[in-house]
C-alpha cells in the first residue's frame, strides 16, 4: 500500500494539493436521463460540498483555491486541478476540453483530477481526455462505490458495474491514472460483499482508491432509511477493520488517495464519529504506520 502523499512526492518531487474546481455539470441519474434524485447518499451538492462555484471562470477558482492553502503550502508544493462534484464528463467534449485547458494553463497546476461516472466516457470524452493525459497527468475519479448490482439499484446509481470494468481498461489504454470510490456500510452489504468489490476494483486494473464509510446526510433519501431504522452505521474500530482487509487484499503498489471521508458538518446526521476529523487523523496515523 502505498499513501497519497508518498505517492505524489515521488511523482511530482514535493507535496501536492487539490484546488477543487466546479463545473456547470449534473449527473444523469438526477436530470431523468437516466434516473432521478441521484444517489441515495449523495447531497444537493453533488458530492462537492467543499468545492468552489460553478458561475466563476476556472482560472478564478483556482487561484482563489491556491490562495486558501498557500500559507500551509509553502512555496515548495504543486498543485491538482481537481474537478469535484457532479459528474465532470457528462457534457460536450467541447466544453469539458475548454474547461481542461483552462485549468492546465494556470499558474502552479501540474495535474488534473477529474471525478466522474464509468457510463460517462463516450468516445469524444475518450479523446479530450487522452489529449489531457499528454499534457500532465491525469487521474479519472470512478464513483463506483459498490460491485453489487443489487445494492447499485438500492443506492439510485444507474449503471452497471460491468460498465466500470469497461470503463477502467478504456482509461488505462489512454493513459489516465484510475482512481476508484468505494463505500463501506451500505446497506445490506455484508464484509463479504465489500471484500468482492475491493477484488473486482483490483482484476479491473483500479490504480488508487478512496474509501469512505457510510455517512448519513440530512434531505438525502438515505436518511429517510436511517430514520426508518433500515441502515446500520458502521462504528469507528469496525471500519477501519474493513479498509485494512481491504489493503490486505489490494496488489502492493495501490495507492491510498483516502481512508476515509467527512461529511459537511452541518448536514451529517450519523455517524458522527467521522465529525471528529483531528480524532480520526490521529486514528488512522497509528493504526496504519503513516
Ligand atoms: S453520480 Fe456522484 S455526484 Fe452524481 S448523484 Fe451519484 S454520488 Fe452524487
Amino acid at each position: 500500500m502505498i499513501t497519497a502523499n508518498n505517492y505524489f512526492r515521488d511523482m511530482f518531487g514535493h507535496k501536492m494539493y487539490k484546488a477543487s474546481i466546479s463545473m456547470d455539470v449534473t449527473c444523469p441519474n438526477r436530470d431523468g436521463s437516466k434516473g432521478t434524485g441521484g444517489c441515495i447518499f449523495c447531497s444537493e451538492g453533488g458530492s462537492g460540498e467543499f468545492a468552489a462555484c460553478s458561475s466563476d471562470p476556472v482560472d478564478v477558482q483556482i487561484r482563489r483555491a491556491i490562495g486558501q492553502v498557500r500559507s500551509k503550502a509553502g512555496v515548495n508544493a504543486g498543485y491538482i486541478a481537481y474537478f469535484q462534484n457532479f459528474t465532470n464528463t457528462y457534457c460536450s467534449p467541447g466544453y469539458l476540453e475548454k474547461k481542461l485547458q483552462e485549468a492546465s494553463s494556470c499558474e502552479g497546476i501540474e495535474a488534473v483530477s477529474i471525478a466522474t461516472r464509468p457510463d460517462c466516457l463516450e468516445p469524444g470524452i475518450l479523446e479530450v481526455l487522452e489529449r489531457q493525459a499528454g499534457r500532465m497527468p491525469l487521474f479519472v475519479e470512478l464513483g463506483l462505490q459498490t460491485a453489487n448490482d443489487d445494492t447499485a439499484k438500492l443506492i439510485n446509481r444507474c449503471y452497471e458495474t460491468g460498465e466500470y470494468v469497461e470503463a477502467v481498461a478504456s482509461l488505462k489504454v489512454i493513459g489516465a491514472n484510475v482512481i476508484t470510490h468505494i463505500i463501506f456500510g451500505l446497506p445490506g452489504e455484508t464484509r463479504d460483499m465489500m471484500m468482492d468489490t475491493v477484488r473486482l476494483c483490483a482484476d479491473a486494473g483500479s490504480d488508487g482508491y478512496k474509501f469512505t464509510c457510510l455517512y448519513v446526510l440530512a434531505d438525502t433519501p438515505m436518511a429517510r432509511l436511517f430514520y426508518d431504522h433500515k441502515v446500520e452505521l458502521l462504528g469507528m474500530e469496525e471500519y477501519f477493520d474493513i479498509v485494512e482487509a481491504a489493503i490486505r487484499i489490494l496488489p502492493e503498489n495501490a495507492v491510498i488517495h483516502r481512508f476515509t471521508g467527512d461529511g459537511p458538518k452541518m448536514s451529517l446526521i450519523a455517524p458522527l464519529w467521522t465529525a471528529n476529523k483531528r480524532k480520526v487523523i490521529n486514528y488512522i496515523n497509528r493504526r496504519f504506520g503513516l
